[in-house]
């Protein structure tokens, strides 16, 4: 029978179960991706997310063609055309079966369930698998069978579930080399009604997607394709003992930095979670001394992901640009558009979050402990709309995603599923001298501060503004916290 694996953010040979599935149950083989920018543009996906996504397909097709299987590309407008671009392709290459990993935002779930129609009335089949988590989301629940709304009691259900073991969650292999007289059966291209014909030949660069000007050196540091993202996985390895220890520091590079890779699926989730618990024993948390510390601290964040993943499935709300507390969409949000701007440019005049700013806007990408930090500051102390800075994030970082994204902007501005209260909101500069106590961070993205000493850097001396071109800060961070609180507080009476 001839099979269609059909590729989203699931960009790899390795460990695809999709693939794998395909490939045991079918005798020929091709793959295709599908690109929609204009629904990737409406869903606020940005130059650096899109441009890791297409650059992964180059190194994709060359290891697909080594085992005989054709990746074709096609691109169309949007998700609405892909039901019946889908059908065509099925019938002009005579397949019998289709595959695909399962994305589980809303608007993914929909445009899957109208592929399925489509297809079905060709009389064609499409398994969607589980493969971008651990687990399937919605099938871990509380006792009265809903979704899980705060973090811990999630993962000691996990952990429950799984026995703290590492079974079933081995990685799958790649499928096995079928004969060249597999490949000649396809042919190099068709044309489609209605469409831009379907071509073997992956753009060779970013191409007309673009990537923002200045943008593209930094992000293309980033190197595209599984292999890439296995090397990472393999340095990481070897630095995981340091993890606990080191993980909120951005001036160190001690976190993994695989999300980029996650994201577009050019490393699985279980290859990652594979590493870990191989460095602990098999066990998803607990072990003594620093290497079972450090895997136990980074599984932790592994499941953050996969919490967050859940919970747009659970949650569905939290998909149509709503709040995940009902409550908090009474918050009076402010309206001074220049603050956001500010922010945005990283000139707030408070160092660490313009520092995280420019380090988000040269590189496409953010520490986590500065994601907080910075959404912290625009959600609460310049009590700004978190949707705004949602968008922004998506619109520049090369590992966006749209649950870990919405999942993160949500529990900083305390509308989300944080368990803490409301009145938690950071102190940017105890973060920036707890966390980059020696401002080598500020200094590297802020040069109008490189001469200050490690003491004022965090919080320059009042004479400096308007001398070295830095602003003075957009506000008091006490007045505005205290001020933020009050609106929070206001929403329970
Ligand atoms: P590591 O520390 O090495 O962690 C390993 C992996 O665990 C990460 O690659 C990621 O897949 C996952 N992970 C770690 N922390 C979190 C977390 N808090 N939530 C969910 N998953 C996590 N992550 C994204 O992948 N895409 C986003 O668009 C995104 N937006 C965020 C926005 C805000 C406001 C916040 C607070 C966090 C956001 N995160 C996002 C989560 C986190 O900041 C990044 O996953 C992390 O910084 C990536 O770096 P790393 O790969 O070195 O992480």
């Amino acid at each position: 029978s001839r099979g269609l694996v059909w590729l989203r953010n699931d960009l790899r040979l390795h460990d695809n179960t999709a693939l794998y599935r395909a490939a045991r149950g079918c005798k020929a083989l091709a793959a295709v991706f599908i690109a929609c920018p204009q629904t990737w543009a409406s869903h606020g996906d940005g130059d650096n997310v899109v441009a890791m996504r297409l650059r992964s397909l180059a190194p994709l097709q060359r290891s697909l063609s080594d085992k005989q299987i054709p990746l074709y590309f096609l691109e169309l407008n949007g998700f609405a055309d892909v039901p019946q671009a889908l059908a065509q392709i099925v019938s002009k290459l005579d397949i019998d079966a289709v595959f695909a990993n399962t994305e589980y935002p809303l608007n993914e779930l929909r445009r899957d369930d109208a592929v399925r129609k489509a297809l079905k009335e060709n009389g064609v089949p499409i398994e969607f698998c589980t493969d971008r988590t651990l687990i399937p989301p919605g099938s871990l629940t509380t006792n009265s069978g809903d979704g899980f709304k705060v973090f811990t009691p999630f993962k000691r259900a996990f952990i429950a579930q799984h026995g703290n073991s590492a079974e079933g969650f081995d990685p799958l292999p790649a499928p096995r080399a079928l004969g060249d007289e597999h490949a000649a059966q396809w042919p190099e291209w068709i044309s489609l009604a209605g469409a831009n014909n379907l071509v073997r030949s992956i753009p060779d660069t970013v191409g007309d997607y673009g990537v923002a000007a200045g943008g593209e050196k930094k992000v293309l540091d980033w190197a595209a394709g599984e292999k890439a993202a296995n090397k990472r996985l393999q340095a990481f390895s070897q630095i995981i003992a340091d993890y606990e220890e080191w993980r909120d520091f951005p001036a160190r590079e001690n976190t993994s930095r695989l999300s980029p890779y996650l994201n577009c699926g050019a490393i699985s989730i279980r290859q990652c979670a594979k590493m870990a618990l191989d460095a602990n024993d098999g066990r998803w948390a607990g072990g003594k001394g620093s290497q079972s510390e450090g895997a136990t601290s980074w599984l932790n964040e592994l499941l953050w992901r996969e919490f967050y993943q859940h919970l747009v499935v659970n949650y569905p709300r939290v998909c149509r640009n709503r709040p995940f507390k009902p409550e908090t969409e009474r918050v009076p949000w402010s309206r001074r558009r220049e603050d956001f701007e500010r922010w945005c440019e990283g000139q707030t005049g408070v160092p660490i979050v313009d520092a995280a700013m420019r380090q988000l806007n040269q590189t496409g990408w953010m520490h986590n402990r500065l994601r907080m930090v910075v959404a912290s500051f625009l959600t609460k102390n310049l009590l700004t709309d978190w949707r705004k800075g949602e968008r922004y994030f998506m619109q520049h970082l090369v590992d966006a995603d749209f649950a870990a994204n919405n999942g993160g902007w949500q529990w900083a501005a305390s509308t989300g599923t944080d368990s803490a209260p409301y009145f938690r909101v950071f102190n940017p500069y105890s973060q920036s001298k707890r966390f980059d106590p020696e401002g080598e961070f500020i200094r590297t993205y802020i040069p109008e501060l490189a001469a200050l000493s490690s003491r004022d850097v965090h919080c320059p001396p009042q004479d400096l503004f308007g001398h070295g071109g830095y602003p003075e800060p957009v506000c008091d961070v006490t007045d505005s916290r205290k001020k933020a609180i009050e609106v929070f507080a206001s929403l329970k009476s």
